[in-house]
């Protein structure tokens, strides 16, 4: 897969945080990852949050852009954030990978993860 962009400072990651209302926030858009309010070192550095990520690049490869995007809005609309099949899918593929983005260290703790907006909107 070829490696995605990372974009510091995005505004439409930092539109998502502010609907999530969520201290940082990463967001894919096509082969790009948007981040509001955490550095490009300090996504790196959770393996768990890579990976999560790294399966919603796999998502907009497999729908296309419009695809996926149609079908986020509508499951959010009808599901709730949480339970977009999207994001349930990326929840179970950051258990899964994250020893692939571990970078040789020990996967961080519970603690030490970034946690997963819960909000229902
Ligand atoms: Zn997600």
């Amino acid at each position: 897969m070829q490696q995605p962009r990372i974009v510091e400072n995005s505004p439409f990651a930092r539109l998502a945080r502010l609907k999530l209302r969520a201290p940082n926030v990463a967001m894919v858009l096509g082969n790009s990852i948007h981040l509001s309010g955490v550095t490009r070192e300090q996504f790196l550095q959770d393996p768990f949050w890579v990976a999560h990520e790294m399966e919603h690049i796999r998502q907009f490869q497999q729908y296309g852009r419009l695809g996926f995007l149609a079908r986020y809005l509508r499951d959010w609309m009808r599901h709730g954030y949480f339970n977009i099949p999207f994001e349930v899918a990326a929840r179970e593929a950051a258990e899964r990978d994250a020893h692939l983005y571990a970078q040789g260290k020990p996967l961080p703790s519970i603690a030490e993860r970034h946690p997963t907006p819960k909000v229902k909107l």
